[in-house]
Parts: structure tokens; C-alpha cells; sequence
């Protein structure tokens, strides 16, 4: 079975600067509700106020860690299921 895996978006801490979304489309997009970053709906499993969890398949790997690494506030996080 192909590896997925977990993207934990800390929603309290995100600023809503939009630079997850430039590197990564796929994964990524701002909420029109309150301006922060969430998963969007294909890979989301949970989304609140303060947490948005997905799960992502292996071929969006590199995308999320793209994102990661570009996060000013470091935001987000990556785990393996
Ligand atoms: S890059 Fe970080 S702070 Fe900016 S929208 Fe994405 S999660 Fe929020």
C-alpha cells in the first residue's frame, strides 16, 4: 500500500499570509470564513478553528514539505499515518 501521509495545519498560529497556497495548490487554500490556511476538501479530514488535518498521498510529498519549509510561522506539520 502506498505511503500517505498526515498534514497538520496549527490554525491559531497561521497568519493567513497565503504562502502555503503559492507553493502548493494542491493541498492548500485560504478559508474564505476567517482567512486561514486549511486542507482543501479532496485530502481534508478535519478542519476547526484551530487545527485543519489532512491526509495526502506520497505523490504530494515534496508539495507539503514546499510548504513547510515556507511557512513564516511554521504552521505546519508533516507525520507519517
Ligand atoms: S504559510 Fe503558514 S502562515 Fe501562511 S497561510 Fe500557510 S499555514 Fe498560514
Amino acid at each position: 500500500m502506498p505511503a500517505r501521509y498526515r498534514i497538520i495545519i496549527d490554525r491559531v498560529a497561521c497568519i493567513g499570509c497565503e504562502v502555503a497556497e503559492n507553493h502548493c495548490p494542491e493541498i492548500f487554500m485560504l478559508s474564505s470564513g476567517d482567512g486561514k490556511c486549511s486542507i482543501k476538501p479532496r485530502y481534508n479530514v478535519k478542519t476547526d478553528d484551530t487545527v485543519s488535518i489532512g491526509i495526502i498521498p506520497e505523490s504530494l510529498l515534496h508539495c507539503a514539505e514546499e510548504a513547510v519549509d515556507a511557512c513564516p510561522v511554521s504552521a505546519i506539520m508533516i507525520e507519517p499515518t
